[in-house]
């Protein structure tokens, strides 16, 4: 059975980063279950992304896929990403290799 705990995130230390990031911090833990759950051998690459965000004090791990582009970078993301992004999958921007998710409305 695979269980993957998210040990290294602390909602303190994002409250610490930004305020009124409670929503945030709430959707990051599932976005980082989610992730892990899905693709543990991404761990390495968003503890890099979380460490990134915690220095430059915004948040940089998970990116919502808006208009078919990296809401983060805002550079268009190839149609065949686009498919898995929006089958459920987690990818990386080829830009700034943020994960980017399908955001549900
Ligand atoms: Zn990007």
């Amino acid at each position: 059975m695979l269980t993957v705990k998210v040990t290294m995130i602390s909602k303190k230390d994002i409250a610490s980063v930004t305020p009124a990031v409670s929503d945030y911090a709430q959707n990051l833990d599932n976005l980082c279950e989610r992730l892990l759950r899905q693709q543990p051998h991404s761990k390495a690459l968003l503890e890099g992304l979380l460490a990134r965000s915690r220095r430059t004090s915004r948040p940089c791990a998970f990116a919502p896929v808006q208009s078919n582009r990296c809401s983060a970078c805002n550079m268009a993301v190839a149609s065949a990403q686009i498919q898995k992004v929006k089958s459920g999958e987690f990818i990386n921007c080829a830009h700034c290799s943020i994960f980017l998710y399908h955001e549900r409305r």
